[in-house]
């Protein structure tokens, strides 16, 4: 049978009504205006027009060009305007209100759905931080002393947040193998990715006062994925004694879609075992279960490499919410913070090519030819599916970019 209506959805879409991610979109009619939409099955409903032709108290935070209003209004809010969405999608009197305000995905070009703030980068992945401990310090412990008594993080560059599609151009920079008498500067030779969870802060926290685990869905609006670029040869080279600079900050790649938290509940799940009690403000041992069962799949050219899992991770984001603020920093209204890079414990489920080529010993055989680390041309695309109600599953957006030659 033919579909009547683009919210006729097959059964089981996985951007159904239990989904509706935001995002930021124009079309090609009016490149200039910036419109909220949610994503409906293939379909982007603008948000603002919806608001306005229906009735909503909360029409002006829609109708604004970023998401960053209705970041900054609060759960309350996120909570009723997520309502109402549902209602206009799903109920039969609003179809012929909402049908003509369905643009279909092809017409709606994406844009970076928030203002970032600040950026802030974990390293919450026991697996990976083991990986690496062990390809970078061989001959010592794979963990560092403070590994599972906080989380891990560095402060990177928001304004070289990029929204999927960006192109990435390669970095150039210093680097220096161990061996080698001095360092020398070019493209980087081991450009790599990292398959990450971002989340983005809606409610700013009062500077001077920590934001404890269970105040975690006051402040934080949803997620999506993001791709953190790493160029392995410049950080290894200059990451000793204050970490990740100029091999992280050229560019990272986030979804053009957030998830809203609260289409996530099913999807929440315990961390893994402690090994220990933490220190009282990151104890989440009676907590709401604060980590998400995200499947993870990362493809070059097409090609999976990966299905990291983010329900490994073993530092949740309320803990690195709760970490980030303890010292009393505040937080901002699109502050975003990635998780660090997930990797499971199987050789598969590793979220980065310095792991999967082990630090390019193992070249990675594709149907594209063989990688260590990724080539001019090569398109890196992250997808993933969480559980949703009812035995349904929700999708992530994808984050997707492909690399154009240095300069
Ligand atoms: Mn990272």
């Amino acid at each position: 049978m033919p579909q009547q209506s683009p919210l006729d959805l097959p059964e089981g879409d996985p951007f159904g009504p239990h989904n509706l991610p935001y995002g930021v979109f124009t079309t090609a009619a009016e490149p200039q205006r910036r419109r909220i939409g949610v994503r409906i099955g293939g379909h982007v409903l603008d948000a603002g027009a919806a608001a306005a032709a229906l009735g909503s108290a909360h029409a002006d935070l829609l109708a604004a060009p970023s998401l960053n209003p209705l970041l900054a209004a609060g759960r309350p809010v996120w909570t009723e305007v997520r309502a109402a969405l549902t209602a206009w999608v799903t109920e039969p009197a609003h179809r012929a209100a909402v049908e003509p305000l369905l643009v279909p995905l092809d017409e709606a070009v994406m844009h970076l759905p928030y203002e970032v703030a600040d950026y802030v980068d974990f390293y919450a992945s026991e697996h990976h931080a083991t990986n690496v401990g062990r390809i970078f310090r061989p001959d010592g412990e794979p963990l560092t002393p403070n590994w599972k008594h906080l989380p891990i993080g560095y402060h990177g560059r928001s304004g070289t947040l990029v929204v999927s599609g960006t192109d990435v151009v390669r970095p150039s920079g210093q680097r220096k193998a161990p061996a080698d008498p001095a360092p020398v500067f070019g493209p980087s030779i081991k450009l790599d990715i990292e398959a990450e969870v971002g989340f983005v802060v809606g409610t700013p926290s009062t500077m001077g006062t920590p934001v404890p685990l269970g105040a975690f869905e006051d402040h934080v609006f949803g997620l999506f994925l993001l791709n953190d670029w790493s160029a392995r040869d410049l950080q290894a080279w200059e990451y000793v004694p204050l970490g990740p600079f100029l091999g992280k900050s050229f560019a990272t790649s986030v979804s053009a879609w957030v998830t809203p938290l609260e289409a996530l509940d099913a999807a929440r799940t315990a961390p893994p075992a402690r090994d220990f009690p933490l220190l009282p403000y990151l104890d989440d041992a009676d907590a709401r279960p604060g980590g998400f069962d995200l499947r993870i799949s990362v493809a070059i050219n097409g090609e999976e490499v990966a299905a990291p899992p983010f329900a490994t991770m073993y530092w949740t984001a309320a803990q690195q919410v709760a970490h980030m603020t303890v010292n009393g920093a505040s937080l901002r209204t699109g502050d975003v913070f990635g998780s660090g890079t997930v990797s499971g414990p199987e050789t598969g489920q590793r979220g980065s090519l310095l792991e999967l080529t082990w630090n390019g010993r193992d070249a990675l055989e594709l149907a594209a030819g063989k990688r260590t680390f990724l080539e001019d041309g090569d398109e890196v695309t992250m997808t993933a599916w969480a559980p949703g109600p009812d035995g349904t599953r929700l999708a992530l957006g994808e984050v997707t970019g492909r690399i154009t030659p240095a300069v």
